[in-house]
């Protein structure tokens, strides 16, 4: 291989979306940002197209806020559905003409989230053909890796679509097209020899995802993270508190933990990093749409978030119901809730700043048992938080119930939309769930 010594470019795409419903709940494209940060130590030249811009007057003092939006005309797997498709974020317009006003990249590299957002990322990949059709492509992320054939045909224009665990061959790919070495290869799940994810590239970033572990020790039966992280991997406390400090010499006091399971072996990992983010003479804000796991939650955790700076904390309950519970992951019940509970209160927490995670829509679920945890929290004074399931590929939930929805979920991306309701049934219709919505609203109306 003859390596050439220019300086490669490499533009990093986050493509809008199409979807009936969508919030910026913190989200960022940090998978990506991961990998550009690997290219950078590379001595690529990193440049960076978001597309997913939210409405900036609108933003909420801890970071959320509403996506650009406009509707457009369902596609034609969609026909059928009575409600409309919208695209959040910039339109394919203003990507051609932000694509038109750059250097032609080498390589362009786009990321792809939900499963059922894949025409925004097959809009960009068209795009990019049409401005750069020189440039190499990839496509990656979480929809190639949960539905590769799918994504392989779809995104077939694309000179390499990549699963999440195949960092290596993408490496190759860069050697093997662009002539250059790729001195510096970590393993993208390595954590220690990977650099901070690129997040310099938005100025003044409003937020900063921090991702301490990958992995769960939980088999959750809706839940992807087993499958796309199949070991537990953890940072190192301290290499944690240096990258808040990087960030916060920035401008930076906003952080996002996006773990999945961050709690677990608390004493070896969330204990000293909480510990080390409190001790830090700093006033930082932590916020976790993860949820953390309550039976991991006792009195010096508690003490602990308020002591490092979570504003707020959102953990899972998922549901009362105890055959439901024991069924799907069996990761609580009530006793270790209400214990949960209670030490988040005594530890400083105002219960309504304790949001919880009720799971609605699950295969033959009754809506009324979505309503009585409803009842249950609002009693015990704290925020419930409806989260509508998603059926999603490589589950054991999606393998063994997939029959059963009222879309074909296994064929077409794009029903595995919980907008969608895939598995409504008359236990728990569309009306249930709009009912259940309105029924919390009213509920929680005393809080704020
Ligand atoms: S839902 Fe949470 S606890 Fe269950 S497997 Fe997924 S990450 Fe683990």
């Amino acid at each position: 291989m003859r390596v050439s010594r220019e300086t490669k470019k490499a533009l990093l795409i986050n493509p809008y979306i199409y979807d009936f419903a969508a919030y910026s709940f913190w989200s960022a494209p940090l998978g990506l940002l991961y990998v550009g940060g690997i290219l950078r130590k590379n001595n690529f030249q990193i440049s960076l197209i978001d597309c997913l811009e939210v409405v900036e007057g609108k933003r909420k003092d801890d970071g959320r806020a509403p996506f650009i939006k406009e509707k457009v005309k369902n596609p034609s797997p969609l026909k059928v559905i009575k409600k409309r498709l919208k695209r959040y974020g910039i339109s394919k317009e203003e990507l051609l003409r932000r694509l038109e006003a750059i250097y032609e990249p080498d390589v362009i590299l786009i990321t792809s989230i939900m499963t059922y957002w894949y025409m925004g990322t097959r809009d960009a990949l068209e795009t990019v053909k049409t401005v750069f059709p020189k440039s190499k492509t990839v496509i990656g992320g979480i929809y190639p890796t949960l539905c590769y054939e799918h994504a392989s045909v779809q995104m077939a224009c694309a000179d390499l679509v990549v699963r999440n665990n195949e960092i290596g061959l993408f490496y190759d790919f860069l050697e093997e097209n662009l002539s250059v070495k790729i001195k510096h290869r970590p393993q993208l799940y390595g954590f220690e020899d990977v650099p901070y994810p690129c997040f310099d590239l938005y100025g003044s970033p409003y937020f900063v995802p921090l991702l301490t572990s990958y992995g769960c020790i939980y088999r959750c039966a809706y839940c992807t993270t087993p499958f796309m992280y199949p070991t537990i991997v953890r940072r190192k406390p301290a290499s944690v508190i240096d990258e808040v400090l990087y960030w916060h010499r920035l401008g930076v006091n906003r952080f996002v933990l996006y773990d999945d399971n961050f709690l677990y072996d608390k004493k070896n990992h969330a204990i000293p990093i909480l510990k080390g983010l409190g001790d830090l003479p700093l006033k930082l804000n932590i916020y976790n749409p993860n949820a953390l796991n309550a039976a991991f939650i006792d009195e010096e955790i508690s003490e602990l978030l308020l002591y490092s700076g979570f504003k707020e904390v959102r953990i899972g309950l998922e549901t009362i119901d105890p055959d439901i519970q024991r069924q799907t992951g069996n990761k609580i019940d009530k006793k270790g809730f209400e214990k949960a509970i209670r030490s988040l209160v005594n530890a400083g927490f105002e219960a309504s700043a304790i949001g919880v995670y009720i799971l609605a829509g699950l295969p033959f679920q009754n809506w009324k048992g979505v309503k009585d945890a409803i009842d249950y929290l609002c009693d015990l004074g704290v925020r419930p938080h409806i989260a509508e399931y998603t059926p999603i590929p490589h589950t054991r939930l999606f393998d063994e119930y997939k029959v059963f929805a009222r879309y074909p979920i296994a064929d077409e991306p794009l029903f595995q939309n919980n907008a969608l309701f895939p598995f409504s049934w008359e236990g728990f219709t569309e009306d249930d769930l709009l009912f259940l919505k309105q029924y919390l609203r009213e509920k929680i109306k005393t809080y704020d």
